[in-house]
């Protein structure tokens, strides 16, 4: 019997990894990368890079949607100053998980899911309730999952380290990049 289908939207490759492995068990699993959020550009290539020399190396498919920077500042538009974690974050989490909710459904996906509730700082609490609002607004099962629980994170630390992967020291967003680098 065939898998069922699962669109699983990644941010990076260190925080998708370990999910790959183990989603690819009982799922016909497609990577998405949308990350309109990520700065700067050579940034953005370095992420993807990496998450398509993992997918090549575990046979998972990716798709990659439009880079449209000019969208992400839109969608965020008087929230340049808040926290991480704060508003900013949540209009971000939404535009990502209802692109990915919308290409599920435009290409037939019967789950979609996606790796940011793997990241130390990425509550679930939040970023779960989007993806099922978006999974409502686009008619697609959203997969529910806290992925920094049960061990899974001891498992992401060995798979970075044992293939090597390229792990960023901030979030994504200029403004999270100027919180760790100011000029
Ligand atoms: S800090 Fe991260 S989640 Fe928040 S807006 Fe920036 S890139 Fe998006």
């Amino acid at each position: 019997m065939s898998k069922p289908s699962f669109l699983l939207h990644v941010c990076c490759g260190p925080c998708s990894i370990a999910i790959f492995e183990e989603l690819s068990q009982n799922f016909s699993v497609t990577a998405h990368f949308y990350n309109p959020n990520i700065h700067p550009a050579e940034e953005y290539a370095k992420r993807k890079n990496e998450v398509l020399r993992i997918c090549q190396d575990l046979n998972i498919p990716v798709v990659e949607e439009e880079y449209n920077t000019k969208h992400w500042f839109e969608k965020i538009v008087g929230l340049e100053d808040e926290p991480e974690g704060g508003t900013r974050c949540v209009e971000c989490f939404k535009m990502r998980l209802e692109q990915a909710a919308k290409y599920a459904r435009d290409n037939g996906f019967e789950y979609f899911g996606t790796s940011l509730t793997s990241g130390r700082n990425k509550r679930a609490e939040i970023i779960n309730p989007l993806g099922i609002q978006a999974g409502e607004k686009y008619g697609v099962k959203f997969f529910e999952e806290d992925w920094k629980k049960g061990g899974r994170q001891e498992m992401a630390r060995q798979l970075i380290k044992q293939k090597n992967i390229y792990t960023q020291d901030y979030c994504g967003c200029v403004y999270s990049r100027l919180k760790k680098y100011p000029e």
